[in-house]
């Protein structure tokens, strides 16, 4: 077995799939800052116009709690794959022509791995129904020697939403995705870029903007979320519990995204 060196001081960034983050300005700022880094992406923009070109419905499947998430069958699968591996190849290339040695974990390289359930009661396109050939699952591993062979090597590693299983590639969250990496490999700091400023007690409300939340305002923090921010709060716990000391959830729009993050300019979360 290979052993690594622990890294110390590691930053793990996920850069969200929607459209309003701008992917060369975070590629600008990735290139200037000079920290043994880790890079989480989605594809949700990516994705969608794949499926428009292809033909192939958007469909979402919503929980009976009321999360909402891609309903994934066989067909969409294979294309959240592609769209994943052109994410990341895009990525990459916007690293590299800055002169990061950036390296996509895709194919074989893929460093989670994950689970999925055979059935889920879930409304689909208004109707209550048992899912079973849905291919989203939550993480139960991550591989971390990839990981801290591209550290050791100074490489910035470049990490799709995707997990490995027995049922083959899963999609799985990014924003979990990216606290799963960061506790797995004791980061100092997680970023989750993300279309807006932060967190908001009421979205969209300016006044209402939350600066800071602490380990033990968790559980308000999430009853504010909705909808996309709720699952970049359950990464920002799940990151705080898994050891990682600081999270923040920032704008993704910003001129210098990650730089700003770093600043305490978002929502930051302590332990
Ligand atoms: P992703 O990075 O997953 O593609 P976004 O950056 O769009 O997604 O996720 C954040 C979204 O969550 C915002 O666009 C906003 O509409 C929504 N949202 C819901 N509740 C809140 C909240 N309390 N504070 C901030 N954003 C919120």
């Amino acid at each position: 077995m290979i052993e690594h060196l622990l890294i110390e001081n590691v930053l793990v960034v996920k850069i969200g799939g929607a459209r309003g983050i701008n992917l060369e300005r975070c590629a600008d700022d990735i290139a200037r800052i000079n920290r043994p880094m880790i890079v989480v992406h989605g594809v949700s923009a990516m994705m969608d116009a794949l499926c428009r070109e292809r033909g192939l419905p958007i469909r979402t499947l919503t929980s009976p709690s009321g999360h909402t998430s891609r309903y994934t069958d066989p067909d969409t699968r294979t294309l959240f794959v592609e769209a994943a591996e052109q994410m990341n190849a895009q990525l990459v290339a916007l690293l590299r022509t800055r002169g990061v040695y950036a390296h996509g974990l895709t194919g074989g390289d893929v460093p989670l791995w994950g689970e999925r359930k055979s059935a889920i009661r879930a409304v689909v396109d208004g109707r209550i129904r048992i899912v079973r050939d849905d291919y989203s699952g939550t993480i139960t591993q991550v591989a971390s020697t990839p990981l801290f062979h591209a550290l050791n090597q100074g490489l910035v590693a470049v990490v799709p939403p995707l997990a490995n299983s027995s049922d083959g590639f899963l999609n799985v969250d990014g924003d979990r995705a990216g606290a799963e990496i960061a506790g797995g490999i004791h980061a100092t700091d997680y970023v989750i870029l993300s279309g807006v400023r932060g967190l908001y007690r009421h979205f969209p409300d300016e006044s209402t903007f939350v600066q800071q939340v602490n380990g033990g305002d968790l559980d308000s923090a999430l009853a504010w979320a909705r909808g996309r921010m709720k699952r970049k709060v359950i990464g920002a716990a799940e990151a705080l519990a898994a050891g990682v000391p600081r999270v923040v959830i920032s704008d993704g729009r910003a001129a210098s995204p990650i730089s700003q993050a770093l600043n305490g300019i978002g929502t930051e979360f302590c332990r």
